[in-house]
């Protein structure tokens, strides 16, 4: 790929929320995903410590008849936080009402929505370090002792209410655990991490998924369309529906490796889970910087895209998956990189070249 065939104004690779394995959800998933989710705990794939230690919380919550401790879940998007929050409610047989910190600008939205709870309901509150400073603080009182002060009338005259609140148990997810000021983190009685799936663990899920649209999948078919999917069960999902339209107009409607694996060539999405925008920044990279060291904003005009969409989009799964790594001195590709995209690393051993790559990882950028 020459310097031109990737540079245009507008931006090459498109909207990153359009994006075949983003891991937000998009309309179609919104609209398919509530068929797809487990709706009992024993139904839910992966996760083990998570499930264990939940189960624990949940029974022990049940066999005394009271409602269950707060739960925070962190996470990247579409592991799961959304459909555990359902389990818990399901499992405690309580009703659930879900929204999300953005929701709630002002603290009279939070204390609405907290008058109205039923006794033992679950609220679920995703994305909660993106709430407004005074619902937060009218959060921690309501987490703790299920009252808030609702303020009447405004300037000297203004007097606060207390207002009695049902017990209820809070779920708050959020993909940053470590942006949740302390005193909002120390109120919830347990946490959760969830990890990115096994391998094993997301072909269970896309068997479950299949099995649930009626389409049928060989152990292989599953295999292939896993390893494309980045460790997010959404990201498998949707992966999967798009196999699935491939095998009815192409094939006989059955996903196997070689079905799953044409496929997902034509949506170009490759064998480790990466899409074009990915590979454009691997590839801008390794051929017209060598490699690398390259600072972000070089590289981001290479692609001929936003800085932001290679730093937060494209640069996270590339590190995580050990094809980039943030250094100091820029941008630096590592041996895998070079084998990923079929290309052989120049000879030379100076500072910054690729076989360097490995030490040098340790730093942000
Ligand atoms: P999050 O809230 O973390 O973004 P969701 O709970 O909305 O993620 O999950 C996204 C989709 O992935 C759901 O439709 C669900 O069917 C599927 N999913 C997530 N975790 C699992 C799991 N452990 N087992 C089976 N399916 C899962």
């Amino acid at each position: 790929m020459s310097r031109d065939d990737i540079h245009h104004e507008d931006g090459p690779y498109g909207e990153a929320g359009e994006r075949l394995v983003g891991a937000e959800a998009d309309g179609e998933d919104s609209a398919v995903e509530a068929a797809l989710r487990p709706k009992e705990l024993g139904e839910f794939i992966g996760q083990p410590k998570v499930r264990e230690q939940l189960d624990l919380v949940l029974k022990a919550a049940r066999q005394r008849g009271g409602t269950a401790d707060h739960v925070l879940l962190s996470g990247a998007p579409g592991l799961g936080k959304t459909t555990l929050s359902m389990i818990i409610a399901a499992e405690m047989g309580a009703p659930i009402r879900i929204t999300s910190g953005p929701a709630i600008q002002h603290a009279g939205d939070l204390a609405s929505i907290l008058s109205s709870l039923q006794e033992g309901e679950v609220l679920f509150l995703d994305e909660i370090h993106r709430m407004s400073r005074p619902a937060e603080e009218m959060l921690y009182m309501a987490m703790e002792d299920f009252r808030v002060d609702v303020i009447v009338g405004k300037g000297p005259g203004a007097t606060a209410i207390p207002l009695e609140l049902p017990p209820f148990t809070l779920v708050g997810a959020t993909t940053r655990a470590g942006l949740l000021p302390p005193p909002l983190r120390d109120r919830f009685g347990f946490t959760a991490h969830m990890e990115f799936y096994e391998p094993g663990e997301l072909e269970a899920v896309v068997h479950r998924s299949a099995r649930l649209l009626d389409v049928e999948t060989d152990a292989e078919g599953a295999a292939e369309i896993a390893g494309r999917s980045r460790g997010t069960p959404r990201i498998a999902n949707r992966l999967l529906r798009r196999v699935r339209d491939y095998a009815q107009v192409r094939g006989d409607g059955a996903i196997s490796r070689e079905v799953a694996s044409r496929a997902l060539d034509v949506y170009e999405v490759d064998a480790r889970g990466l899409d074009r925008l990915d590979r454009g920044v691997l590839d801008a990279l390794l051929r017209l910087f060598s490699g690398g060291p390259v600072g972000l904003s070089t590289l981001a005009v290479a692609v001929g895209e936003e800085r932001e969409t290679v730093e937060e989009v494209a640069e996270p799964f590339l590190v995580r998956e050990g094809l980039l790594a943030r250094t100091p001195r820029g941008r630096v590709a590592t041996p895998a990189a070079w084998a990923h995209l079929g290309l052989a690393p120049p000879r030379s051993t100076a500072p910054g070249a690729p076989g360097a790559a490995g030490q040098a990882g340790l730093f942000g950028d």
